[in-house]
């Protein structure tokens, strides 16, 4: 390819996970800044989220350049810098519906894409939601990403975050053998976010309260929904969570559905991108 690692300097770290860490780059000849992601060799799933960035290119997905080899057998994913980080940094600030609503809108179209592709992120939440100064929003982190066969099913190696995982994807056998719709999960995660970026804070659970695997599990799957007050939101927001958070997955409201719902189809783009544009502002400074 075009690019080699020994062309790039490090500036900082952007972030760290389970799968590795991503720094800032520069292209020394260029001067262009990318986000570098090495993915440890000896991390299960690394193989995956390769495959998956190689079949995804969307302007509602963090592109990725090139895939190139580290000294020590790693890889290194060469992504676009998105300059307004990941949406978790954007939590508990407020967040004006028409913002939220534009969120919901580009991840739609993420999500919209992902499914004609027969791809699954099944890790949706805030951190994996990127945003750049200019009020775009895309999907990133394939690193629990599945690519779904023609019959519907995939292999489901790895669990993503419990706070953000579906009812059914608590009922694993039932996940696996081909009865749930795959897609739905994704679904549920931009349900749990909106919400989070709505109360400024995790939602299914009340405030304060330890995210342990049993007591997420209980919310998840048997717990009512927060209540959220008339005044801090419009029914069409309201109504649109409750059609992501549907916990039978075969009443969840499909992309499709939510990319003509009121909440989204009804915005102002241009006012609800300027909304977008000044959290993103007021939060990096
Ligand atoms: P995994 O979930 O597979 O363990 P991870 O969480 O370590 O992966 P990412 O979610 O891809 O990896 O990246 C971690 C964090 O780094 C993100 O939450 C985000 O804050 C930052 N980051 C990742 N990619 C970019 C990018 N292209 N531009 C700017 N920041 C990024
Ligand atoms: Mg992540």
């Amino acid at each position: 390819g075009e690019f080699r690692l020994l062309d790039f300097d490090r500036l900082s770290v952007l972030g760290s996970g389970n799968g590795g860490t991503v720094h800032k780059v520069s292209h020394r000849r260029t001067s262009a800044l990318y986000a570098l992601k090495i993915i440890h060799r000896g991390h299960p799933g690394a193989a995956d989220e390769v495959e998956v960035v190689r079949r995804v290119d969307s302007p509602h997905i963090v592109r990725c350049h090139s895939v190139l080899p580290t000294a020590s057998g790693d890889s290194a994913l060469l992504l676009e810098l998105m300059d307004g980080g990941s949406l978790d940094s954007l939590v508990g600030g407020g967040f004006p519906e028409a913002a939220l609503a534009e969120v919901a809108a580009q991840a739609l179209s993420g999500l919209a894409y992902l499914r004609s592709r027969r791809v699954v992120h099944r890790d949706m939440k805030p951190a994996n939601l990127l945003v750049s100064k200019t009020g775009d929003v895309k999907i990133g982190d394939f690193g629990i990403a599945e690519v779904v066969s023609r019959a519907g099913k995939y292999r489901a190696a790895y669990e993503g975050t419990a706070a953000y995982m579906s009812p059914e994807r608590f009922d694993t056998e039932r996940s696996r053998d081909g009865g749930v719709d795959p897609y739905a999960a994704d679904v549920w995660g931009l349900g749990v976010i909106v919400l989070e970026l709505l109360m400024g804070r995790y939602p299914l659970l009340p405030a304060g309260q330890k995210l342990t695997w049993a007591a997420l599990m209980c919310a998840i799957c048997f717990g009512e929904l927060p209540a959220i007050p008339d005044g801090a939101s419009s029914p069409a927001l309201r109504n649109f969570v409750a059609a992501c958070l549907q916990k039978d997955h075969r009443k969840r409201a499909s992309v499709a559905d939510l990319l003509a719902h009121p909440f989204v189809a009804a915005r102002d783009v241009a006012a609800s991108r300027r909304a977008l544009c000044q959290v993103i502002e007021e939060r990096c400074r």
